[in-house]
Parts: structure tokens; sequence; C-alpha cells
């Protein structure tokens, strides 16, 4: 058996989607199941929509979600690129040109000179099913070719059989599917301004790199047919083609903006590891088992097989992309759980201490807490070493008459507490302390301390954050609460 080559073909034109992700997560399991190779072909011949800035955020991402591919060209930005740079269609031109005029040579395609207010004309007539007929069909190579010289705008049609016959291929997810010649018309397949249009380029490729399968979505399986011809006018051996499941909301429509975040690159400003993010993904088509949902990529892909991927659709269910988050941020080491969170908690401006010993007491507090990384900006902000704005309920409790007396008890028994951090137990027995040696209960006790400790009348679990704060910070804090008390 050859070798398996399988390739992820992105056009540039936005970021990298959570359905482009898939396809690319797919070919890369298979690839790494067969021992083939992953190659990344960017797609970028539509000039008008694709960017270079595209290109750059969807490297990234597939890098951040770990789909490294395993060749490409020299790159002369191996730092954005990885170590090879992906093939680039706009840099192999001269390889589609030259096919189409191979073509025209042989017969099987020509140069065509309708302008866009001809073909305008005929749509006006067209009926349902019928294709754009064009007179140049006919003409003589030769005076086409003179045509083209003389600087008349041309495109390169496809020639399609004037009998009709029917393209046939074992798609790998849907089984047999045959395609009737006529659903297509004489197609285009390089543009006026040189650029091949994507079916041409795309099959070309395909061939030329010896892709073995090609995964895809199903919105591509329609683009098979035009694909099948080109391979047969070429007499190229077409791969083993598989059209993946579409992917739905929760509505059951396609998932679009609408459903919320789509593309990998919110997912990850929004605090979302990509190992769950691959393993969700994973299980948009595919299924290794009843019973188990939280896989590693590597047992993904040793159970990978085509045969395994469903073609009904795919729902994507958000709150469980979250609770598989959470189950990864609580798989996660110290060092990848603040690699996560200290993004979010700097832009919110949350100050904490640089101690490691500190912070490896706040992530095993926080961390069965999570979803996402963005759940420990609320978690966190108690903690942050910035001055208090009180709001009115927090002064309000700060006036009443007990309150100076509780805050100071609270004040004396933690400068004189052990050094070290205050343990749940021990928060428990000093709050006890400040009720018998004050004579002040419910409320009355609770509310100013919660101020004296927090800056608030209400919100975090005193329990929780009080074995975080550190005695200097607790007896600043206490400080700020008896000025205005
Ligand atoms: N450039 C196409 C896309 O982004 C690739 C389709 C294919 O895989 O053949 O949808």
């Amino acid at each position: 058996m050859p070798e398996v080559r399988v390739r992820f073909a992105p056009s540039p034109t936005g970021y990298l989607h959570v359905g482009g992700a898939r396809t690319a997560l797919f070919n890369y399991l298979f690839a790494k199941k067969n021992k083939g190779k992953f190659i990344l072909r960017v797609e970028d011949t539509d000039l008008e929509r694709s960017t270079e800035e595209s290109l750059r955020m969807q490297v990234e991402d597939l890098k951040w979600l770990g789909l490294f591919w395993h060749e490409g060209v020299d790159s002369e930005t191996l730092e954005s690129f990885g170590e090879y740079g992906p093939y680039r269609q706009s840099e192999r031109l001269d390889i589609y040109k030259e096919h189409a005029l191979r073509l025209i040579s042989s017969g099987q395609a020509y140069y065509c000179f309708l302008t866009d207010d001809d073909i305008e004309e005929q749509r006006k007539t067209m009926e349902k099913g019928q294709h754009i007929t064009s007179p140049f069909r006919e003409m003589d190579p030769k005076e086409a070719l003179k045509r083209v010289d003389n600087g008349d705008a041309a495109v390169i049609r496809f020639k399609t059989s004037k009998q009709v016959k029917t393209y046939a291929m074992t798609d790998l997810v849907r089984g047999h599917v045959s395609f009737q010649s006529d659903l297509v018309g004489d197609f285009v397949i390089l543009r006026s301004n040189g650029m091949p249009v994507y079916n041409f380029c795309c099959a070309i490729d395909d061939a030329l790199m010896k892709i073995t399968h090609v995964l895809r979505a199903e919105e591509h399986l329609n683009n098979s047919l035009r694909q099948l011809m080109v391979y047969e006018a070429f007499d190229y051996t077409p791969p083993q083609f598989g059209h993946m499941s579409l992917i739905l909301g929760s509505d059951k429509q396609k998932l679009s903006k609408r459903h919320g975040a789509t593309s990998c690159h919110e997912y990850k400003v929004n605090g979302y590891l990509p190992e769950a993010l691959v393993n969700f993904i994973a299980l948009l088509g595919w299924s290794g088992s009843a019973d188990q949902e939280i896989f590693e990529v590597e047992e993904i892909a040793e159970n990978f097989h085509v045969e395994k991927l469903t073609p009904s659709a795919a729902v994507f269910d958000e709150t469980k992309l979250k609770w598989m988050n959470s189950v990864y941020i609580k798989k996660a080491d110290t060092e990848v759980f603040w690699k996560g969170v200290l993004p979010h908690i700097k832009e919110a401006g949350i100050v904490i201490p640089e101690d490691d010993h500190w912070r490896f007491m706040v992530q095993k507090v926080f961390k069965p807490r999570m979803e996402t990384f963005k759940d420990a900006v609320e978690l966190m902000r108690p903690l942050s070493d910035v001055e208090f704005i009180y709001d009115e309920k927090a002064l309000e409790a700060l006036g009443w008459d007990s309150s100076k007396t509780v805050i100071d008890k609270w004040a004396e028994l933690v400068s004189s507490h052990a050094d070290g951090y205050i343990s749940e137990e021990q928060f428990d027995e000093l709050q006890n302390e400040v009720k018998t040696q004050c004579g002040v209960k419910g409320k009355n006790l609770f509310m100013p301390l919660r101020v004296a400790i927090i800056g608030q009348a209400h919100g975090a679990d005193l329990k929780l954050i009080v074995p975080l704060m550190s005695k200097e910070l607790l007896l600043k804090r206490a400080g700020w609460a008896l000025g205005k008390a």
C-alpha cells in the first residue's frame, strides 16, 4: 500500500472556523494512524478574498491545536510558520497555467471570450439546469490564440463531454456516490487574470502532491464531479474522497456566528485549552467508545478509523465543550494553569504575588471551580493587591456601632497569629474568638469582617479566600476598613 498522504487546504479568508479545524484534525489523525504525511496547502488564488493576515492567523491556530504538518516549502518566515512554510497555490501559478494549456492542446479546454454582459444576457433566458453555452467551444484554437495574443480578455473553460456520462466514486463516509456529467456545464478553469479556479488547481495539486485520501466537508461533495473530470482529462488517479457531515448548532441549524463563538481563535482568547477543543472537535463525527468522552489525541489517533465517521450531522454542544474544558483545566499542571490564567487576570488589572508556593495553593483551590481560564478573573479578584473602592453596602456595614471593635479585634488576632497563612480551620477559630471577645454575632459580625477582608459586604467564600491571603495583606485591608469605620 502506498504511503498515506492527506492534506488540509484552507482558503485564507478569515479565522480558522471549528469546521475547518475538524477537517484539519481528522486528516491529521488519519495520517498519524497510518504513519503517513499530513500536508498544509493554502488555497489563496481568490485574490479578492484571501489575506496574508488570515493565513497567519490560521497557521497560528493550527499550531495552537498541535496540528503540525510534515511537509512544505522552505520558509523565510520560519518563526511564524514552523519548520516548513505551507504550500501556497499563489506560488504555483505556472503549474496550473501549464496544465490548462495542455488541455487546450489536447482539445479538452478552450479560450472563451464571453464578456460578463454576454453571460448576464444568457442567464436571463436560461432555464433551471441549463448551463452557459459558449460559441468559442468550437473555435479554431489557432484563431483563439491570435485573439489572446492581441490582448483580448479570455478565460479558459473545461470542455465537458457532449454525451452524458456517469461519474461514480466510493466515498469513505457516504459509500457509493454518482453524478451525471450534465450537472455542470463547461466550467472556467483559469480566469482572465491568470488565476486558476478552485476545482481545477485543487485537483491538480491533489494529484501532483500524491494525495491518497481527501477528507473534507460535505459541502464539497458536489465539487467532486468537476474534480473527477479534471483527473480524467489528465489521466490522473483520483484520491479516495470522504465527505464529512455538517456541523449544526444546538438548534439543528448549520453552525454559524449566530450560535456564538465559531472560530478557534475565539476559544483560545476565551480561556479554552487546545487539548479540550481537540477532544471535543474529534467527537464531532467520530466516536471512540460509547462510555468514554475524554481522550488524549494519541488515543484518538490510535482508534481513528474513517469507517467510524458518521454521515449524519454532528451537533456542536457548547455546554459540553465547557464541561470538557473544565475537565482539562483540572488535569492541567501548575505551569499550564498559570499560563492560561495570567493573560485574563492581567487584562482585568488583578495584581497577585509572584510567590510559587502561593501560586501552587491558588491553582489547587480554584481549578475545580473553573470552566474556562476566564473564570479566574472573578474568582481571583478578591485576592488582588489593589486598594478597594467601597460600595454603599460596604460603607453602611462599616458604619455600624460594633464594626470598629470587630475589625480591631480581627486585626489584633491576625497580627498575633503565627507567621504564614491562616488555614480554613484557623479562620473558623479566629472568627469565633472575635465573636466571644467582642460579644457580637450574626450579621454584625460577618459583614464588617467580610468588608475588612474583601472590601465588600457580599461575595466570595471567605473560607476559600482567607487561606490564600498573606497576613500582611489581611492587615493592610483591615487598616483600610478601620480608616472608614
Ligand atoms: N479551499 C477549500 C476550502 O477551504 C478546500 C476544499 C477541499 O478540501 O478540497 O474549503
